[in-house]
């Protein structure tokens, strides 16, 4: 098949990009760099180009004829997102829309879509499921719960068939050791701790010992980014199959505390990390962990790389290898 991904230079969709490729499909990448790195798309076509400007999705349809839609480039900070929700309602809910349009011009009917854990809000009980309550306690889940919506819309009028893949807390790294995770302000937890480990970072600092859990830590559910990209493919055989519009949550269903992703990052990597205990960040739910039972069974997803360690293994892999470029660059 023709896949579009749109956001392929990123994190996840650089990733996806090497999973469809590997299943022999053809790749059309449109990124506009804003985040993502030009070098993390290994192969297939690639297009800079901004989800705003109508004249240049025109042209991708128009000349590639994509048989399918992935959509990852969205703005991702919570924070950010609080102060500056005009940017992520234009950049994830508007820019959306225009490539939803050009998807209808085009009679393009499959989307898969990166919706997120974020559309849940504080749990009412976890693991949580697809029947949980949406409660998004900020703009960028709400950004994308109104994404939702819209997509179960158009299924209904426009028979435009998607699958919204919630994503617990995306982590690690290409197992090859190609790609991985390279944000810029780096936010997330696993990134961090791996930085301070390996001295391009002076300490981590835990948001909050005093939580309900058994260390008193947050517990959160990491997927591996294998594990994530995998769950988009099956999402395209199923839609390619006849498979109805739905909305899964993609998670390891085990979940980790930071103390515990601590613990696994020292072992892995053998080096101290200096750790600084600091007041809970806002908006932190204590558990935050997926039911995944659903995926499994519609979507017929078998994720491999369940275990911590290797998800950190992976990851720690990805940094040595950052590490060893920007040595070369400084020297
Ligand atoms: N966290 C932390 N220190 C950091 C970054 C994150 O203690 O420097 C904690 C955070 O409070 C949460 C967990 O690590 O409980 C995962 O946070 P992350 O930002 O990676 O993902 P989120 O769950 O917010 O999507």
């Amino acid at each position: 098949m023709k896949v579009l991904v749109v956001g392929g230079a990123g994190y996840i969709g650089s990733h996806m990009v090497k999973m469809l490729l590997n299943a022999n499909h053809q790749v059309i990448t449109l990124d506009n760099l804003s985040s993502g790195h030009r070098d993390a798309v290994i192969g297939g076509v690639f297009v800079e180009g901004d989800l705003a400007d109508n004249d240049c999705l025109y042209r991708v349809f128009e000349e590639h004829k994509p048989d399918a839609v992935m959509h990852f480039a969205s703005f991702i900070q919570v924070g950010e997102s609080v102060r500056k929700p005009d940017i992520y309602y234009r950049n994830n809910v508007t820019n959306t829309l225009n490539l939803l349009d050009i998807m209808l011009k085009f009679n393009v009917k499959k989307f898969i879509f990166s919706s997120t854990a974020a559309v849940f809000g504080e749990p009412d009980y976890v693991p949580i499921d697809e029947a949980h309550p949406n409660r998004p306690l900020n703009p960028y889940g709400r950004s994308k719960l109104m994404i939702e919506h819209v997509l179960a819309d158009y299924a209904k009028a426009f028979d435009l068939r998607s699958v919204c893949l919630r994503y617990f807390n995306a982590a690690g790294a290409d197992p090859e050791g190609q790609l991985g995770e390279r944000h810029d302000p780096e936010t997330h937890l696993i990134p961090l701790i791996l930085q301070a480990a390996s001295g391009r970072r002076e300490n981590i600092q835990v948001f909050g010992r005093d939580y309900d859990t058994p260390d008193g830590t947050c517990i959160r559910d990491y997927i591996h980014i294998v594990d994530l990209c995998s769950a988009h493919l099956a999402a395209l055989d199923y839609l390619v199959n006849g498979g109805e519009s739905d909305r899964f949550n993609l998670g390891n269903g085990s979940g980790f505390s930071v103390q515990e992703v601590l613990d696994a990052v020292q072992k892995v990597s053998g080096k101290q990390v200096k750790v600084i205990d600091g007041p809970r960040r806002d908006g932190d739910p204590a558990r935050l962990v997926a039911d995944a039972k659903r995926a499994r069974s519609v979507l017929n997803w078998k994720p491999v790389f369940t275990d911590l360690e290797t998800i950190v293994k992976h990851a720690w892999q990805w940094e040595i290898k950052c590490l060893d470029r920007a040595s070369k660059v400084s020297a």
